[in-house]
């Protein structure tokens, strides 16, 4: 489990928020260690971890920020850079959630989510995981 694709950097080095540019420390979870934000509480994720991480019992206490404390309309105006490999992010949204919105790298794959946001992204998908249980059941 150590050769994800797209995943080529060294895991010990600090990287610097992309979008306050603070530090950002490590934080271990289950196995995956992602970056958050000592300043904006927003977190870094390498290629996929946001997924693995989604479906992890628990893993919502990485996300110690408040949502809307940082608000969208206070976002940059220029395009996020990759705190990884320094290529200009583009804005993702999740199908199933309109409203949320995180910045991705398409070279390295990973991701910025704003404080609260992963929270928002995992919640949400719970929430639906059950809805689709229960309509298994009921066939
Ligand atoms: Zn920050
Ligand atoms: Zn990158």
């Amino acid at each position: 489990m150590t050769n994800i694709a797209g995943q080529t950097r060294d895991e010990t080095q600090s990287i610097h928020c992309p979008k306050c540019a603070a530090m950002m420390e490590k934080v271990a979870f289950g196995g995956i260690t992602v970056d958050r934000c000592l300043n904006c509480k927003g977190l870094w994720f390498d290629a996929r971890e946001q997924e693995r991480l989604r479906d992890m019992p628990g893993s919502e206490q990485i996300d110690t920020g408040q949502i809307g404390a940082t608000a969208a309309s206070a976002r940059p105006t220029t395009s996020l850079h990759c705190p990884v490999c320094h290529t200009p992010m583009i804005l993702m949204t999740d199908h199933r959630q309109p409203h949320l919105k995180y910045e991705s790298c398409t070279v390295c794959y990973g991701a910025f989510f704003d404080a609260g946001e992963f929270r928002d992204y995992k919640e949400h998908t719970l929430v639906e995981s059950l809805r689709h249980m229960f309509r298994g059941r009921q066939k």
